[in-house]
């Protein structure tokens, strides 16, 4: 432990369901977003099955590693619950049953006109010195113990029992042990760059600010069509992490530009659309392979009313010609998939709506239909401007169907970004 307080955490989710594949551990995200929100680091984080001798031994292992260590799950009342038990060995404390549990949980049965089963006796059963935190949404109780400088909170596996618990109890006993502590975070978001260019890139700068003191550590997260880089920093004082972190985003945009979108949060449908309401521009789309996903994608932003006028999804030859007007022999000539036809479907996009800036897209989304010329992935895109500029490029975007029609997206949206701040 800092002097400062807690600073480090370790989550431990217990049930043999969460070893499956069919039930996934959500309370350590939650925790871990809480605690971080606290300032506290969640260094540690475990699923153990509902196996005392499993459990008391890993749980033996994560204890000294950390200032506070937080059990969820295992604290029903049947002999497959045995996150009390273990706990109880591995501190070397005696269970004792507490009178009061036995009645709460005999009253909540009484509620529902139920008789408590024996076994319930179970959840009364409370480790020597351990504070007793109250379940409004169930029968199993949390627990709190001090454990030398330590400290152990057992939670209940249910979400909704967890969550409000967490909230409501939890919270207010580790704050006063956080001290002034805090972490601090920034997300910058990237598109039109692979994961090692974004790591060459940045990789200079990060290294330096992690070897600075106070560090401050970024993470890559990098899906199809898009990267985050995650930077966090702890610190007693708000203002000087906030600068400290500013400087590091100032930095990295810097050597990323003009790939960075974002370094506020917003999504790049956003960053979008923030940038059309503020020349007061409208958008249309006049998508194939896609198949409305920029419209839908736009349209997700609440207000996006302001700025989107119309989308139409032209998904074969017939339509692109019957409803946008693209010639036939330019389909002909150059095939559907090709930057003259992209930009004959945003002229006809164009010249059939009032919008100020339009798009065409046409691609090979696949699985089948790309050839040796145009390989599946293939992606062509057009965008005129609001001072009538043309502009169109091929991509060649990797992945499955569901992958490209999003990169395709990006791709889009962005270009869309670009051509406004240019
Ligand atoms: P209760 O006595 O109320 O059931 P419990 O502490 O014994 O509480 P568990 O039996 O471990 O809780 O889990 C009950 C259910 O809660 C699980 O079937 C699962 O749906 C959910 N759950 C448990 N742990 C987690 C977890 N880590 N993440 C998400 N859901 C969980």
């Amino acid at each position: 432990m800092t002097t400062s307080g807690f600073s480090t955490a370790g989550v431990i989710a217990v049930g043999s369901e969460l070893l499956t594949p069919h039930r996934i551990d959500t309370n350590s995200l939650f925790v871990t977003a809480r605690l971080n929100d606290l300032g506290i680091d969640v260094r540690i984080k475990m699923v153990v099955g509902d196996d005392r001798a499993e459990l008391t031994e890993t749980f033996r292992h994560v204890l000294p590693l950390v200032d506070l260590v937080v059990l969820t799950g295992g604290l029903g009342p049947t002999d497959d619950d045995v996150t009390r038990d273990a706990v109880a060995v591995a501190l070397d404390l005696t269970l004792e049953e507490d009178e009061a549990i036995v009645e709460r949980i005999r009253a909540r049965f009484a509620r529902r006109g139920l008789e408590m089963p024996d076994i319930n006796r179970r959840q009364a059963q409370v480790p020597r010195g351990a504070v007793v935190l109250d379940n409004p949404n169930g029968t199993a109780p949390g627990l709190w113990l001090e454990h030398a400088d330590r400290v152990v909170l057992l939670l209940p596996g249910p979400p909704r029992e967890l969550q409000p618990m967490f909230e409501g109890v939890a919270r207010d006993r580790i704050e006063p042990r956080v001290g002034t502590h805090r972490l601090y975070r920034r997300v910058l978001k990237v598109t039109g760059r692979t994961e090692s260019h974004v790591e060459e890139a940045a990789q200079p700068v990060y290294s330096k600010w992690l070897a600075n003191r106070p560090a401050i550590t970024t993470t890559i997260l990098a899906a199809p069509g898009q990267i985050e880089l995650h930077l966090v920093t702890g610190g007693d004082n708000a203002g000087e992490a906030e600068a400290r972190l500013d400087k590091a985003v100032e930095e990295l945009v810097a050597v990323l530009r003009p790939h960075v979108y974002s370094v506020d949060g917003r999504s790049l449908e956003q960053v979008v659309g923030d940038l059309l309401r503020a020349r007061g521009l409208r958008v249309a789309t006049a998508e194939s392979c896609t198949g409305g996903v920029v419209a839908s994608r736009l349209t997700d932003v609440p207000g996006s009313s302001d700025y989107v006028d119309a989308g139409a999804v032209t998904y074969s030859n017939r339509s692109k010609v019957d409803i946008l007007g693209v010639p036939e022999a330019l389909i002909q000539e150059h095939g559907a998939v090709s930057e003259p036809v992209a930009i004959a479907m945003a002229r006809g996009i164009r010249t059939r709506t009032a919008a100020d800036v339009t798009v065409g897209i046409t691609g090979i989304a696949g699985p089948g239909g790309g050839s040796d010329a145009k390989p599946v992935g293939t992606v062509a895109v057009a965008i005129i401007g609001p001072d009538g500029a043309v502009a169109s490029h091929t991509w060649r975007l990797p992945g499955d169907r569901q992958q490209v029609k999003f990169q395709a997206s990006q791709a889009t949206l962005d270009l869309i970004r670009r051509t406004l701040t240019k």
